[in-house]
């Protein structure tokens, strides 16, 4: 895919980063703890939102091969539904659910933030996850997310979503890079990810494993191993599956770019979603994450039922594959909340930390047992 060599062509340059590019200290917000500078982990100055007017160069290409692959999506979920065997649903969910963390556990959360750390074994299974995902090697994944942090709404990120809904969904992949991310990329720092052989290797034979773990494996294995048909196999576990969880790891670009509170800092457009959340395995307290990105569970509390990828990593860190998980203090979270947040900082559910004695004890409850 053109998006493909692009970025391909892009990543060679910014490998061996040259000298800092001239204004590559204009962040528009905080990537790593190290950026803050204020006591609340923000920048020192009010993020802007900006964007250009410069014309669109359209990749036609990727237009075509998105319209068919989506066209070709809404057959899979038709025949999903009505068609394949259930195996084929079940194998077609596995493999939305594995390549879904291959994208939230491993290239957003420990790749691009590097929130936590992972043994090798994690590492090798994060890989091949995120491979299934075809979203681009994980190394230009992590590239251009750090990018959408550290430039966010303006055009040095890929995905600007001052730009719209469709432009932060999927136009950012139709048309070609704004210049200014390609200038401002020369100053990221990506040494950590290309010390990683697992990683290396990954991009390095990308254009041979990710045909054979998002398409070929996912048509062939129903199909020998309990006779599904070609067709069923490869509209359902394979296309319609694909197209499923890009669409839900766009929505993160642009539903939680525009709608849902903002509790922790109200001049950014990253908002707190929870149904991008629950698709998304976590990753729609997006107002919080772009407030404290190197928080592992990109929310304020771990285990919440809307978090699997929290869980997931919590499980690795319980057999010792997981480590060195970081997180924001309570007291941190409080002072931005009262100085930044919208105001909306409300309770998680019942019982919560924050819940206030005198609001438990006048609830009315019904048929009520604290166990
Ligand atoms: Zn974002
Ligand atoms: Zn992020």
């Amino acid at each position: 895919m053109d998006f493909l060599s692009e970025i391909d062509n892009c990543s060679e340059r910014l490998r061996k980063p040259e000298k800092m590019a001239p204004n590559v200290t204009e962040e528009n917000g905080v990537l790593f703890e190290s950026d803050a500078a204020t006591p609340d982990l923000a920048l020192a100055r009010t993020p802007v939102e900006q964007a250009d007017d410069s014309p669109r160069v359209y990749v036609w290409r990727n237009i075509i091969l998105f319209a068919y692959l989506h066209l070709a999506a809404i057959y899979g979920g038709y025949l999903f539904l009505f068609s394949a065997k259930w195996q084929t649903d079940v194998f077609a969910y596995f493999l939305y659910v594995a390549s879904g963390l291959g994208i939230t556990a491993g290239a957003h959360r420990l790749w691009a933030h590097k929130s936590y750390k992972a043994k090798w074994p994690l590492r090798l299974i994060l890989t091949t996850f995120n491979t299934i995902a075809f979203q681009d090697s994980a190394i230009d994944w992590a590239r251009d997310h750090r990018m959408h942090h550290k430039y966010s709404e303006t055009d040095a990120d890929p995905h600007n979503a001052t730009r719209g809904f469709f432009f932060s969904h999927i136009g950012w992949l139709l048309v070609r890079k704004h210049p200014e991310l390609k200038r401002k990329g020369k100053g990221l720092d990506l040494s950590d990810l290309y010390s990683d052989p697992i990683l290396r290797f990954q991009k390095k034979y990308y254009m041979i494993l990710m045909p054979l773990a998002c398409f070929v494996l996912p048509t062939v294995i129903p199909v020998y191993m309990w006779k599904e048909t070609w067709s069923n196999a490869f509209f359902v576990a394979a296309l319609f599956r694909y197209t499923f969880i890009l669409n839900v790891t766009w929505l993160v670009n642009s539903a939680a770019h525009k709608w849902g509170d903002k509790p922790y800092d109200k001049s950014i457009k990253p908002s707190e979603n929870m149904s991008v959340s629950l698709f998304a395995f976590g990753e729609g307290f997006h107002n919080y994450h772009h407030t404290f990105p190197w928080d592992y569970k990109t929310a304020e509390l771990g285990n919440h039922r809307l978090n699997f990828t929290t869980k997931f990593i919590n499980f690795f860190a319980k057999i010792g594959w997981a480590y060195d998980m970081k997180t924001v203090s309570e007291e941190i979270v409080q002072q931005r909340v009262k100085r930044t947040g919208d105001g909306s900082h409300h309770l998680w559910g019942w019982g919560d930390k924050d819940h206030a004695q005198e609001e438990i004890n006048a609830a009315i409850r019904i048929n009520p047992k604290d166990d």
